[in-house]
């Protein structure tokens, strides 16, 4: 249980009592301590495994440390809770959600789900959704509830009228939600903090249950997150004893403040749990010396952060390797070749292999060169397959089946395939249940009262509801999900309309269709231990996995990956490690994103996602740039990357290093991007204009500007100009759509 453990680490896996903070920097092994304490406290301990509670980064992790569990103490590992905060909040909810006045079988909203909700509820309340974007809506809801703030909570403390109206909105929304019987992803969190905090005996049960709760990855916890952890840890003075609590995280990983998470929750974790003990680990199995040098040095240049000492003995490995390709293309040509020729080499294979970007946009390009090149690869997240517009279909009616008060799920269906409800029928409808009090699924049943409903959608709207009525009977008699699935592709009408389709798209949302099939027969297969104990094989049990798929959770499975290369942005790389890894589009304004240049705070934690990102690779590390990327419409050319330029020279070698002025620009400069005119697009160089400083010029996106000072030669002559209100940018002349005045 203790072997392969450094003494830190050990003094971790055994340490017993009050609450204990792992704190440390990537690949240290913080991870693997969560494991092996699970492990120990059953084996050594004698825990029980209903008493753990563990949150993990993923559901995929989540999986793996259940196996891994199960190998030890065998099918009893059934009964712990190992999972995501959403799982473990779903989990608690189908117990205790009917104290909220949910039924337990509610539908889980995603993203799309909500803001459709949100744009019905804006619509409603005669909002223009011009000067009050759904969108602004969602996300301020979205932060109100990682916030702990409810409706009225917000109502009170809105500061102007615009959170006026939106804590309108929040309200409505909320009371639409709870008619629907439906909650989105971070009522799942405030939710279960509500049943903790309302509800004594509901409390007195899990804090009786778990003796024990670990977390993952917990500088990236929100501050209801934070709560949850802390009523089911609890103090004593509730009498019974707290659990015992054991969190690691590294806070030079927080990257997701823009959700809400924050660091203060690791940081003033000795001030939240004043027992508390840290364990510091500093030795880092994961990477070389090079890899870990180049990492210190870009996280060294945040303030506020405490020092750490992160080593490595596994000797100094190869440089990294840096690359300055010209376009997008060529960069994406440059990492093909280097996968092919490491394969060549017999030093890494594809399956080795992960790419890196800041924007899932960016992967397009390399889909481009490796499906040229047939380089298998596989994209983790981008448009999932959940999103797509036929699975969402099929899944409406789904959840439908499973909770027919889901009036999003009912309003997506209930005209598709095309059966002669429109909008107008629909319309009637909403407003004679609203008059009536009753809920969209009601006012669908008694549709034949209200007087201005034409004849044939009323029929329409009948022989809709006996077609789910008589499904919902499968549901009842608990028949397999995937055998629900084909009844509900046969007898909906959704297969025969594409499949008679001329559309070459339709074969390949028949395929998706099918897909799914397989997923839930996937799901049915699923080895007993996988289950939780109080989980069956259900149409509830299948849409709830569903629902909760993470990025993450696409990653190909097993040590090498299916032999494909990885593709996935540097935020779903948290926690993982790759023998090889390519971090590419270093480039300012695109990593660092562009909309973080102006915020200090936000290009730190930019400079922590490239700690996240450096750290991923073990043996070797490429990082790459484009002088000039056209991705986005009108070309640009994008200074190299403040982090790149952060890394000592010392450790990379440079294979090429390009011609644009990325090697001579100085810190202070590095504030704009440049512009190059569509020209350059087609091929054709111009010539750069000559300027002198003081001049004043005009240029097509930021006006009037005056020449501050220049640099460089020929191709390479640049200036830079005040823009007055833009402020001041460094143009590369050559391409800068500047006329002289
Ligand atoms: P991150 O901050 O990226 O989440 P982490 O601190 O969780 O990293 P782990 O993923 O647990 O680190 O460990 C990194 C690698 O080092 C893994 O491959 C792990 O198996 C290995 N490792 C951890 N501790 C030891 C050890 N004492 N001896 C040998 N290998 C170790
Ligand atoms: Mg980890």
């Amino acid at each position: 249980m203790l072997s392969g453990l450094n003494p830190p680490q050990m003094a971790a896996v055994t340490h017993i009592g009050g609450p204990l903070l792992v704190v440390a920097g990537a690949g240290s092994g913080k991870t693997r301590v969560l494991t092996r304490r699970i492990a120990y406290l059953m084996a050594e301990r004698k825990v029980a495994p209903y008493q753990i509670l563990a949150i993990t980064f993923t559901n995929k992790a989540a999986g793996e440390m259940k196996e891994r569990v199960a190998d030890l103490v065998g099918p009893v590992a059934r009964s712990m809770w190992v999972s995501t905060f959403h799982s473990a909040c779903v989990r608690l909810l189908r117990q205790e959600a009917s104290r909220l006045g949910y039924g337990n079988s509610f539908s889980i909203y995603d993203q799309a789900d909500s803001l459709k909700l949100i744009s019905l509820v804006s619509k409603d309340l005669n909002l223009d959704a011009k000067r009050y974007p759904p969108r602004q809506f969602q996300s301020m809801i979205s932060n109100a509830k990682n916030e702990l703030l409810g409706p009225h909570d917000y109502a009170a403390g809105a500061q102007n009228k615009f959170e006026q109206v939106v804590a309108e909105v929040y309200a409505v929304y909320q009371r639409r939600l709870q008619q629907a019987n439906a909650m989105d992803f971070d009522d799942l969190i405030l939710k279960s903090v509500e049943v903790l905090q309302l509800f004594p005996e509901s409390k007195a049960r899990f804090r009786s249950r778990f003796l024990h709760v670990l977390v993952d990855e917990y500088q990236d916890t929100n501050h209801a997150q934070y709560i949850l952890i802390r009523e089911l840890v609890g103090d004593a003075s509730d009498g019974a004893p707290p659990a015992e609590l054991c969190v690691v995280g590294d806070a030079d990983q927080s990257i997701y403040g823009f959700r809400g998470a924050t660091i203060r929750n690791i940081m003033q974790f000795e001030m939240d749990y004043p027992q508390a003990t840290t364990i510091l680990l500093e030795q880092n199995y994961r990477s070389t010396q090079n890899i870990l040098n180049a990492a210190n040095a870009v996280i060294t240049q945040n303030e506020s952060r405490k020092e750490k000492n992160l080593w490595s003995d596994s000797g100094a490995g190869a440089a990294l390797v840096g690359y300055v390709a010209e376009s997008e293309h060529d960069e994406a040509e440059f990492v093909k070749d280097e996968i092919r020729a490491l394969q060549r080499a017999g030093s890494s294979e594809p399956g080795d292999t992960a790419i890196f970007y800041r924007t899932n946009a960016q992967s397009r390009v390399f889909e481009e060169i490796f499906m040229r090149a047939a380089l298998p690869y596989k994209v983790v997240g981008g448009l999932r397959f959940y999103e797509r517009k036929e699975v969402k279909d099929l899944l409406a009616y789904l959840r439908v089946l499973a909770n027919p008060n889901d009036e999003i799920s009912l309003r997506r269906i209930i005209n598709v395939p095309k059966r002669g409800i429109g909008d107008r029928a629909l319309d009637y409808v909403e407003a004679f249940a609203k008059n009536s009090e009753l809920s969209f699924w009601s006012g669908l049943h008694r549709c034949s009262e209200i007087s201005e409903m034409p004849a044939r959608a009323a029929g329409s709207i009948h022989q809709f509801l006996s077609m789910v009525s008589a499904l919902r009977v499968l549901v009842e008699a608990k028949v397999r999900p995937s055998v629900i699935i084909e009844a509900v592709l046969e007898q909906s009408g959704l297969l025969t309309e594409l499949s008679s389709s001329s559309d070459p798209q339709d074969e390949v949302r028949v395929e998706n269709l099918q897909e799914l099939v397989a997923v839930s027969m996937e799901y049915e297969a699923r080895p007993f231990e996988s289950l939780g104990e109080d989980e069956e094989i259900s149409l509830a049990g299948f849409l709830e996995q569903v629902s909760l798929v993470a990025d993450a959770d696409e990653i190909p499975e097993g040590e090498d990956h299916g032999g494909v290369v990885t593709f996935m942005t540097l935020h779903t790389a948290k926690g993982l490690e790759f023998p090889t890894v390519f971090l590419t589009g270093l480039e300012d304004g695109i990593f660092p994103h562009a909309r973080t240049l102006g915020e200090k705070s936000e290009i730190e934690e930019e400079r922590r996602l490239a700690y996240v990102g450096l750290t991923r690779a073990r043996l070797r590390l490429y990082l790459t740039r484009a002088e000039y990327r056209s991705s986005w419409g009108s070309p640009t050319y994008n200074p190299a990357s403040r982090f790149l330029e952060e890394i000592p020279e010392a450790v990379i070698d440079w294979r090429n290093k390009g011609t644009a002025s990325a090697t001579y620009a100085t810190s202070s400069a590095r504030r704009s991007s440049f512009s190059a005119p569509p020209a350059r697009a087609t091929g054709k160089k111009s010539v750069a204009i000559e300027l002198a400083v003081g001049e004043r010029v005009s240029h097509d996106t930021f006006g009037l500007g005056t020449v501050v000072s220049l640099a460089g030669e020929g191709d390479k002559a640049e200036a830079t100009i005040n823009f007055g209100q833009y402020g001041e940018k460094r143009l590369l002349l050559r391409y800068a759509p500047v006329e002289k005045l």
